[in-house]
């Protein structure tokens, strides 16, 4: 084990330098700079370590990504030798790399057999603004220009540029910058505990009722203007949401039905994470596209892309002409060439047949085990994404008032507890690195059965 790099400055400087220069992310300025970021220093395997030498289970790979764990030593190689050799050069003007080359050509063995072609983005968001292009451009191209509106579900999470925010379903963000932009409309989602319970549905039930949400919107909008519908397989941040089996075929059916493009974003639930290596794969779906970033490279370089299937690909090829659209960092050599290390890594150590087989199961029960829990209202996991509702009463399943916030009286009691977890209205979710074992998974549970009983003291 190393020593940290960074050995010159306290964590209150850090703090000092950090609140008084740089902007974070989905935060409130004001209040991170009161109390104070903790900085995180280095990581290795699931651990990560932050300034005051504390050690931390990172239930969360980092925000969704680091599916192989910190500190691989193969993708941290191909990055120093892609340095080396060619640091960047574009893919625009009928140039290319060998690493994109390479990276496309994996893409295309892994992902399902519709799948032999990839337009490379930097992020999940700029590849979500790829589909919003790109099916529109379909469409134009197919005779059917009207064909503009992509369906999608509240409380999906699509991204924060203009066209992810907008395919996304969080009204707080929608709140912010006059979103949705035109031609994007929404639907509820499959949200068994929030809305089929409350229905007096059977799950499977509300899977197919869910499901019918989608046709309604698409007769009310009118099939010959609908262009797609996108969803996440399993919703990741709008708090860890596995739908009902029923649900994605019967999706399936309707896209098939009106001929409407299906689009997989599987920023998440790409590569390993639901214990196949895309998502539709695990809920029996078609896409004829699919997004994903994230766990492409692991999370140690930024990338993104979007899978393009058969039948968008061959008329963008054969009837398109020049497609107007593109990234400077579309097919970065470094961040392609880690992209390969990473998939090849995962391959290698059978990580995808690991979560199918082994801890995915053993992470399902486990969490069976914390359903037991006096707090603990409903359980939910697929692969190595997992999901706890908090409830005031077991019995009844009330929740508890919102002021109380009580995931985040969790999550503050996870944070003091050396463990990542993260709370979305009152569920606390996980989605550990890959490359967690089984008595890792014990330590994870120990730790989170600990947040909860400390949540229970405080709550009662
Ligand atoms: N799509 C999904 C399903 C995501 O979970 C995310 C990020 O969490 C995005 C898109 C946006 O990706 P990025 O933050 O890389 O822009």
């Amino acid at each position: 084990m190393t020593e940290s790099l960074y050995r010159g400055r306290t964590t209150r400087d850090w703090q000092a330098a950090d609140a008084a220069h740089f902007l974070h992310p989905f935060t409130d300025f004001k209040a991170l700079a009161a109390r104070g970021a903790r900085i995180v220093t280095r990581g290795e395997g699931i651990y990560l370590w932050d300034s005051e030498g504390q050690r931390i289970f990172d239930a969360m790979s980092g925000l969704w990504c680091v599916n192989v764990g910190y500190r691989q030593q193969p993708l941290i190689d191909a990055a120093t030798r892609q340095m080396q050799e060619l640091p960047f050069y574009n893919a625009f003007f009928q140039t290319s790399t060998p690493p994109a080359i390479e990276l496309a050509e994996l893409l295309a063995e892994l992902a399902p057999p519709q799948f032999q072609h990839v337009f490379f983005a930097g992020s999940g968001s700029e590849s979500n603004d790829t589909i919003v292009r790109m099916v529109r451009r379909y469409w134009a191209l197919m005779g059917q220009p009207q064909r503009q509106v992509i369906i999608s579900r509240w409380n999906g999470y699509h991204g924060s540029t203009m066209a992810g925010a907008s395919l996304g379903g969080m009204p707080g963000m929608h709140e912010q910058g006059g979103l949705p932009i035109p031609g994007i409309v929404h639907i509820h989602q499959p949200h068994w505990w929030e809305h089929g319970r409350r229905l007096g549905l059977s799950r499977e039930q509300f899977g197919l009722q869910a499901a019918q949400w989608l046709e309604d919107k698409i007769l009310e909008v009118g099939p010959e203007n609908v262009a797609a519908f996108i969803g996440e397989p399993v919703q990741g941040a709008g708090g860890v949401i596995v739908p009902p089996e029923s649900y994605w075929p019967e999706i399936q059916r309707i896209c098939d039905r009106y001929g409407i493009l299906l689009v997989s974003d599987e920023v998440i639930t790409g590569f390993g994470r639901t214990g196949q290596w895309f998502g539709c794969e695990r809920f029996g779906t078609r896409p004829d596209l699919i997004t994903f970033a994230k766990g492409v490279t692991s999370g140690y370089v930024p990338l993104g892309g979007v899978m393009v299937g058969q039948r968008v690909a061959q008329v963008l090829i054969e009837k398109g002409g020049e497609f107007t659209h593109g990234y400077t960092y579309s097919g970065h050599p470094v961040a392609c060439a880690v992209g390969v290390a990473n998939l090849r890594l995962i391959r290698e150590l059978k990580l995808v047949e690991r979560v199918r087989d082994e801890t995915g199961p053993y992470m399902a029960e486990l969490y069976r085990q914390l359903q037991e829990h006096p707090l603990v209202g409903e359980v939910q996991s697929c692969g190595l994404m997992g999901a706890l509702t908090l409830v005031r009463d077991k019995g009844t399943n009330e929740p508890f008032a919102p002021e109380i916030d009580i995931a985040m009286v969790c999550r503050g009691h996870c944070f003091g507890n050396g463990l990542i977890m993260r709370a979305v209205g009152d569920r606390m979710i996980v989605a550990p690195p890959l490359v967690v074992t089984r008595a890792q998974l014990d330590e994870m549970a120990a730790l989170i059965q600990r947040c909860l009983d400390l949540t229970l003291a405080d709550a009662t």
